[in-house]
């Protein structure tokens, strides 16, 4: 980062990415005092070279800018006195995503830059299109929210592309986004602990389409199609996407197959059937998104459809990773509650279904209408026996205990279903740390005991 050369910079949370962009900082000769509530962490920056300080002893009229770390919110208590000691000396207080957004400007405007949020789907959308990208040829840089920090990516430049998930958090923290092409996925009640009321979050996630060259916006919920109305009034260009009405203009899913449609002709782009990693509707909505931010920033159909049809999945997020015969294993150990387990539920007609773990409120009950495709259930871990009282009779169900014994006995079952092909699928709409550290390590315990039995072909390395 240059655009900082020579200022004063405050910076507060010392993680990972908050290390990563203290040293990119540094390393374009700002001058950067940092702090952590974490001892441990303020302790590994100095050790790293990065100059510390708490931000309440330092002279806030010479800072040039006030930099806050993702993951921490601006109404956290601990560092909000903080912030309103920046605020009171008339510092700007900005996040990552806005530094990287100077530094394009300031030196590479015209750098391809599609920026992607939304309640769901970022992450798979994101990966998405850098796989498009990518595997046309051309080179791609990944990040923000969904991994890497934007400023240890290669820096910005013409030819470069770069796709950067961006949190409301992150949104909040950039007052001067500016993607070529942004994208609005779907906005549901979520995350409000964070951000209060729904008019807020549904605000913030606006102005990232507000500010973009194209926006992108999934006008299936009330909330974006307005915003995708007030934004096209404003002068925005609008691609709408949709996975549920046929739209005059924009891309919209009928069934499996997306249509691009303009002023009212109708031309299938491609049909998604066949292609595992995109299946279910809440895959046609991230698979329209990415078509029509590839499209916008200048990919040709031919290679977009490439990208799609060779798109690997994100780790266990509805993850094919092996198949026997008629049986593909799916891997859905992201779905750590109800909701999360109903898209991969609705999208196979026959399950041998894993789920279980540390149960959340509610536990399954939302998912009865899914209950008719489920061939049987086996069920681990705390919630074994309150998900067993919810199935009752609309669901044959065993309690399987472990991972290891339910994915031994749905293989089995499964094998002997002659009634076209199934899924063995962990999906456990449950948290996971009763048996595991977290949801990764029981996806890939899942995928061990996968790779164990004979005879599976694994479709991942
Ligand atoms: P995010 O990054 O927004 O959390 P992910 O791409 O990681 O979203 O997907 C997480 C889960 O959300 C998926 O496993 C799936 O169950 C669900 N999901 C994915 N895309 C959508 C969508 N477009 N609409 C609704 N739910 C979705």
């Amino acid at each position: 980062v240059t655009t900082l050369a020579g200022k004063k910079v405050a910076l507060f949370g010392l993680g990972g990415s908050g290390s990563a962009t203290a040293k990119a900082l540094i390393a374009g000769g700002a001058d950067v005092i940092a702090w952590d509530d974490n001892p441990d962490s303020v302790a590994k920056a100095s050790a790293g070279g990065i100059r510390t300080a708490d931000l309440h002893t330092i002279d806030w009229s010479a800072q040039a800018l006030f930099v806050l770390s993702p993951g921490v919110p601006l109404t956290h208590p601990k560092p909000h006195w903080t912030v309103d000691l920046a605020r009171a000396a008339g510092v700007d207080i900005v996040g990552d995503v806005e530094l990287f957004v100077r530094e394009r400007r300031a030196h590479a405007p015209d750098c391809p830059f599609v920026a992607i949020t939304g309640t769901n789907g970022k992450s798979t959308t994101t990966a998405l299109i850098a796989h498009i990208l990518k595997s046309s040829g051309r080179d791609t840089q990944l990040g923000g929210n969904i991994g890497t920090a934007v400023l240890t990516l290669d820096p910005p430049k013409s030819e470069r592309y770069f796709v950067v998930e961006c949190s409301s958090y992150q949104i909040d923290l950039a007052p001067t986004l500016n993607p070529s092409a942004g994208i609005l996925l779907n906005l549901t009640p979520d995350h409000l602990d964070r951000h209060g009321t729904m008019q807020h979050y549904a605000d913030v996630k606006e102005r990232l389409v507000a500010g973009s060259d194209v926006a992108v916006v999934g006008v299936d919920d009330s909330h974006s199609a307005l915003i995708a109305d007030r934004i096209e009034r404003a002068g925005v260009k609008v691609i709408r996407i949709s996975r549920r009405s046929v739209l005059a203009d924009g891309i919209y899913a009928e069934g499996t197959k997306l249509i691009q449609a303009t002023g009212g002709a109708m031309l299938p782009f491609i049909d998604l059937e066949g292609i595992q990693t995109l299946r279910g509707s809440h895959n046609a909505q991230n698979a329209a998104a990415a078509v029509a931010a590839c499209l916008a920033v200048g990919v040709s159909a031919e290679d977009i459809r490439a990208g799609l049809a060779s798109f690997p999945g994100l780790k266990h997020r509805m993850q094919p990773v092996g198949r026997r015969g008629n049986v593909v294993f799916v891997n859905d150990s992201k779905a750590t509650n109800a909701d999360a387990a109903a898209p991969a539920l609705s999208s196979y007609n026959r399950i041998y279904w894993i789920a279980g773990g540390l149960p959340k409120a509610g536990g399954i009950t939302t998912l009865a209408p899914y209950f008719p495709r489920i061939a049987k259930a086996y069920l681990i871990g705390e919630a074994a026996a309150e998900f067993a009282a919810t199935l009752g009779e609309a669901a044959p169900y065993e309690i399987s205990g472990t991972l290891s014994q339910a994915v031994a006995h749905a293989a089995a079952d499964a094998e002997r279903d002659e009634t076209g092909p199934v899924a063995v699928m962990l999906s456990p709409a449950c948290a996971s740390f009763d048996q595991y550290k977290n949801f990764e390590v029981r996806g890939d315990a899942f995928v061990g005991h996968v790779a164990a039995l004979d005879g599976v072909t694994m479709l991942i390395n």
